[in-house]
């Protein structure tokens, strides 16, 4: 099959891999219909993650079933399905306390930007449509396989509110959709925290109500005046570094909680502060297989679109190209075609 791999820093490309298999009686193979790059692709893409040179990359696919494993009862080929980017069980102790990202039997999409991706504890992990979906809605569909649950986890970790206010910490699609879930939420005031004007109009029509481009302490002092001089109640980390992590911390009240979810890179932790002022941390990897009945009722009704994190769409073949929009920011999230 086709599929994007990546050499070194900066070098991806896309070419001829061995189709992936059923390995397990547990596994399913999806073809993919649609895939996407995600920010934390940018992180090895950057060199700042050990990169395995010639490896298949991309996590995020949705697409339809082509062949399931002899264990597999509730899917069965020609189903189209929502495939979590963290594969799981969904029965054991971890996820049936919420927390299926720690599954005893994790797994993880490895050629979501291919041709074809294999889905370990099929079962467990996979979401089908009825049917197959309108295709406008494969953007919003595509979304609820990572950044939609991430943005969704971060909110929840953060214990946003019904009437509260909350600061969104990072303007890429999860930050979005944090955004967004804080709206679906009820939270009064949401801030984002951005500079950028595209993600800035989008943060807006997901449900901020403000928006703060300053960084730093110019900008924590931004959120302290909307806030009355009090800070958010929640406050949502999506980037993971040490700079939006410290962001995140100076802009929550006390009492608050920061609800991250961007992968940490280097990030140290204020303790101190964190006791002084009873500032909580909580959050991690998003386990999304615990939230896609409700995200994907959500979509179906009409009442979320977070498809519309995607603003540009590319055949496959140009994934190279896809890599060097979003690490430039000329693309907040490109979609990809096989
Ligand atoms: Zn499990």
């Amino acid at each position: 099959m086709l599929a994007t791999t990546i050499h070194g820093p900066g070098d991806i490309r896309v070419e001829e891999v061995p189709d992936p298999t059923i390995k397990r009686p547990t596994d399913a193979i999806v073809k993919v219909v649609a895939g996407c790059v995600c920010g934390s692709d940018l992180w090895p893409y950057r060199g700042e993650n050990p990169i395995q040179a010639g490896a298949t990359i991309g996590h995020e696919c949705i697409g339809v079933v082509e062949e399931v494993g002899a264990d597999v009862t509730d899917f069965k080929s020609g189903d189209f399905v929502i495939v979590p980017f963290c594969h799981c069980d969904n029965t054991c102790a971890h996820c049936r306390a919420g927390v299926q990202s720690a599954c005893v039997n994790l797994g993880m999409t490895s050629s979501g930007q291919g041709e074809f991706a294999r889905v370990g504890q099929a079962d467990g992990s996979l979401v089908a449509t009825d049917g197959v979906p309108d295709p406008e809605l494969l953007p919003s569909l595509l979304a609820l396989t990572d950044v939609m649950p991430t943005g969704w986890h971060a909110a929840v970790s953060a214990g946003v509110t019904e009437g509260g206010s909350v600061v969104v910490v990072g303007d890429g699609a999860v930050g979005l959709c944090g955004v967004l879930a804080a709206s679906v939420m009820g939270a009064e005031t949401i801030i984002a925290m951005s500079r950028h004007e595209d993600r800035q109009q989008l943060a807006s029509a997901f449900g901020a109500t403000h928006v703060v481009a300053a960084r730093g302490r110019e900008g924590a002092a931004a959120v302290k005046e909307i806030t009355g001089g009090v800070g958010a109640d929640a406050v949502l980390e999506c980037v993971g570094t040490d700079q939006s992590m410290s962001t995140a911390f100076a802009v929550a009240r006390p009492g608050a909680t920061v609800g991250f979810v961007g992968v940490p890179h280097g990030v140290e932790l204020p303790v101190g502060k964190m006791f002084q002022k009873n500032v909580g941390l909580r959050g991690g990897i998003a386990p999304v297989r615990r939230y896609l009945p409700e995200l994907l009722d959500l979509v179906l009704q009409g009442r979320i679109d977070p498809g519309r994190v995607f603003d540009v769409t590319m055949p496959l073949a140009e994934a190279p190209e896809a890599y060097r929009a979003m690490d430039e920011r000329r693309a907040i999230k490109v979609l990809l075609q096989p």
